[in-house]
């Protein structure tokens, strides 16, 4: 199926073929529709299935270009992770001016990150424990928050990452699109989706 089925912004649409993206992968043509709609996910996807399309075309989507706040979230277990979401939702941004994409890892300075914080981010993307240290130091607002993203949630659940997790919904608003990816569906990851999803799509290719 084409992404014109889409009700996708023409700035989003148009840049898709200069990515070479000409038709949508099973996991984008099952959850880009549910997805644009506002809804919750739950998807089984691996890497390589076009995942990080299927939530990235959602968050850009959602996003009000004019407000610079942070509308969406996409949490990650590693920082290679991180850096190749944020890598293609820059790309998919192309078309759209000045969003702004803010990375946000264990292992750098804070420093340059509580800066970049006060500049200013449409999107972050980042590992949770980093995450839930920023919050914790009230340098980082989620009040404004539109869609959380939660990226191999299985891997995350295996590194431990629970009860970081928990803390990081927690600071989120109730009225958040929760869109949840894993390449399993273990009982841990069941628990996860029935404390943070609403009445999810279940997406398994
Ligand atoms: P992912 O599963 O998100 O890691 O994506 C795997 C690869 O597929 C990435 O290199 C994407 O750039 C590419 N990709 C994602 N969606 C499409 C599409 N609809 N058509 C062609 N390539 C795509």
């Amino acid at each position: 199926p084409s992404f014109s089925s889409l009700s996708l912004r023409a700035e989003l649409l148009n840049n898709l073929p200069t990515l070479g993206y000409h038709t949508m992968t099973p996991v984008q043509a099952h959850s880009l529709p549910a997805i644009l709609a506002g809804r919750d996910l739950l998807a089984q996807a691996q890497t390589g299935s076009g995942k990080t399309a299927a939530f990235g075309l959602g968050l850009l989507q959602r996003l009000d270009p004019t407000q610079l706040s942070i509308q969406g979230l996409v949490l990650c277990p590693t920082r290679e992770l991180a850096d190749q979401v944020a890598n293609e939702l820059r790309r998919l941004a192309r078309g759209l001016p000045n969003i702004k994409v803010l990375t946000l890892c264990g292992g750098q300075p804070f420093g340059p990150q509580i800066a970049s914080l006060e500049q200013g981010a449409h999107l972050l993307v980042g590992t949770p424990g980093r995450i839930e240290d920023h919050l914790r130091r009230t340098h980082l607002d989620l009040q404004q928050l539109k869609i959380l993203v939660l990226d191999e949630a299985d891997r995350m659940l295996d590194m431990g990452f629970s009860e970081t997790l928990d803390a990081i919904l927690a600071a989120t608003p109730a009225q958040r699109q929760t869109l949840m990816l894993s390449a399993t569906f273990a009982d841990a990851i069941r628990t996860l989706a029935t404390a943070s999803l609403r009445d999810p799509l279940l997406v398994e290719i």
